[in-house]
């Protein structure tokens, strides 16, 4: 028996025997949250089953062109509709998450709803909140789990277009592109199964990466040129953005993904932050190079959490208050480990 069957037999006997189906990403929702969501959604969908899905808030302008995009229930737009969801779901899947408050709002009626819930996911130390958990953190993404559960399920490759599209656009961004260590000569076998699918790699490609304004552009030149330091004896760099910048370059959501990526390529470079200034808090994405643990980093300082690698995290102060911070827990951090 697979590692996986001891869990995908009693995830296919809930998904054939729940008249309600409902699928919840985290809030924020990237590629592979967005991917898993959809990719579960095509599949029970074949299989004529009732499915609804929710994300907390909208999604970023570069997933809106996927299949099924549309239907994604949003939250924050549609309270009233979504509670009542979550209320008659029989059976509430969450994906690409496993801590709580990676719901936000979503989180107080998912708790109080009496339907079985199940986590699918890969970040590490997942928290006990569902009836089933089936995590793995050696998984580059949530979508590449799911295209094995499936598999697992099925006794063999769901082959299905949409399906296949939702399961790479979760790879390709949870793995920059092909650029992170985290994925396996596993992942490209079943990259190699989803291309014979039919998807359209290059299509997908620029509708992912080649769809920005100009005004994003320009935004990227002003927080290249303007609002990076760099700390090279501490081999870090960090990146900030004001509300003011936002607004001044007609910023819409996600028009910051990536940014915080670029400082890595400088040379001797391994930690990179980007703090970015919300409504009242500041939102911080790390990232490192190599061995440094930003989701610890994260987690530690910053109530977040997330991947050796990549990680995010909320601070509830001033801007300049928040970068102080940062400095003080950087120069304690970076002493003590490295
Ligand atoms: P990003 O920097 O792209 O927003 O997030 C990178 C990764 O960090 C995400 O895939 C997610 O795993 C994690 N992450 C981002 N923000 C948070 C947060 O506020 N809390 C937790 N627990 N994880 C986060
Ligand atoms: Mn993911």
């Amino acid at each position: 028996m697979s590692e996986l069957a001891k869990y995908t037999k009693e995830l296919s006997d809930l998904f054939m025997s729940s008249d309600n189906i409902l699928l919840i990403c985290h809030i924020n929702p990237d590629g592979d949250a967005i991917g898993s969501q959809l990719a579960l959604y095509h599949y029970l969908k074949s299989k004529g089953r009732k499915v609804t899905m929710i994300s907390p808030n909208k999604l970023q302008e570069f997933l809106k062109w996927m299949d099924g995009a549309d239907n994604i229930r949003i939250f924050t737009g549609e309270r009233k509709e979504c509670i009542k969801f979550i209320e008659e779901a029989s059976l509430i899947v969450l994906l690409d998450f496993s801590q709580q408050n990676r719901l936000g709002e979503v989180e107080q009626y998912v708790v109080r709803s009496a339907s079985k819930k199940v986590i699918i996911d890969h970040h590490l130390e997942p928290q006990d909140f569902a009836d089933l958990i089936i995590s793995d953190t050696s998984k580059c993404s949530t979508t590449e789990l799911i295209y094995e559960v499936i598999k697992d399920i099925e006794g063999k490759p769901f082959k299905n277009i949409k399906f296949s599209e939702a399961i790479y656009v979760g790879i390709v961004t949870d793995t920059g592109n092909f650029e992170h260590g985290s994925y396996t000569g596993r992942t490209l076998h079943i990259v190699a199964d989803l291309l014979e699918t039919g998807i359209e790699r290059e299509r997908i490609h620029n509708l992912i990466y080649n769809n920005y304004s100009e005004s994003r552009m320009r935004l990227l030149g002003l927080a290249l040129n303007k609002r990076l330091t760099v700390i090279p004896e501490m081999n870090t760099a960090y990146i900030y953005l004001t509300q003011q910048d936002l607004n001044e370059y007609n910023h819409v959501m996600g028009d910051t993904e990536g940014f915080v990526n670029m400082p890595l390529s400088i040379k001797g470079i391994d930690f990179s932050v980007l703090f970015i200034e919300k409504a009242g808090f500041i939102k911080l994405s790390f990232r490192s190079k190599g061995n440094f643990p930003v989701n610890e980093f994260a987690s530690k300082y910053f109530s977040g959490g997330g991947h050796l690698n990549a990680s995010g995290g909320e601070y509830n102060d001033t801007l300049e208050n928040t970068i102080a911070y940062f400095l003080k827990v950087l120069k304690e951090t970076r002493v003590s480990t490295y």
